[in-house]
């Protein structure tokens, strides 16, 4: 985590769309499994694209990314606006399927990469922080081999309208 914003300049390009990161992923890994450092592409939804994180620290953990370079929730069109809450809905219930989660904790951000996207982050019973949100990058964990997790979400995905 740093303690300072980027510099305004940087700041304003990005919101531009200029050099982001998400604008790539966005365009580039849409096919099931594409990988870059972050993580492994579940699926392609209707408005965003479905990526499981590398960093297990919390089981499950992933993120949907708007296909389209918004800041804000309100920047969407309101097709958009349900297209993306179902999304977020319909993979939130298969990650709670996949992984028997407790419970999901749902985070948008954006404070160092403003292009929308929603952290999905599974709780359990008896994880250290019962009455606060969880910080996936307490520790990085990382699998030997991601096959499993991004079968079972696909699997739980397939099963949801
Ligand atoms: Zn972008």
């Amino acid at each position: 985590m740093t303690k300072t914003w980027m510099s305004r300049e940087r700041w304003d390009a990005l919101v531009r769309g200029e050099d982001c990161l998400l604008c790539e992923v966005a365009a580039t890994l849409t096919a099931p499994d594409a990988e870059d450092d972050y993580g492994f592409t579940i699926a392609e939804m209707s408005a965003g694209i479905l990526r499981l994180q590398k960093n297990q620290y919390v089981a499950g953990y992933t993120t949907l990314i708007s296909k389209r370079h918004v800041c804000e929730i309100y920047e969407f069109t309101p097709a958009e606006r349900v297209e993306f809450f179902a999304d977020l809905a319909r993979a939130s219930h298969a990650i709670t399927q996949a992984y028997d989660a407790l419970k999901i904790n749902l985070s948008i951000l954006g404070n160092s990469t403003p292009h929308l996207h929603a952290h999905i982050i599974p709780r359990y019973y008896g994880d250290p922080s019962p009455d606060a949100p969880i910080d996936p990058w307490t520790e990085k964990r990382y699998l030997a081999d991601y096959t499993e997790p991004l079968r079972l979400i696909r699997a739980a995905l397939a099963q949801i309208p």
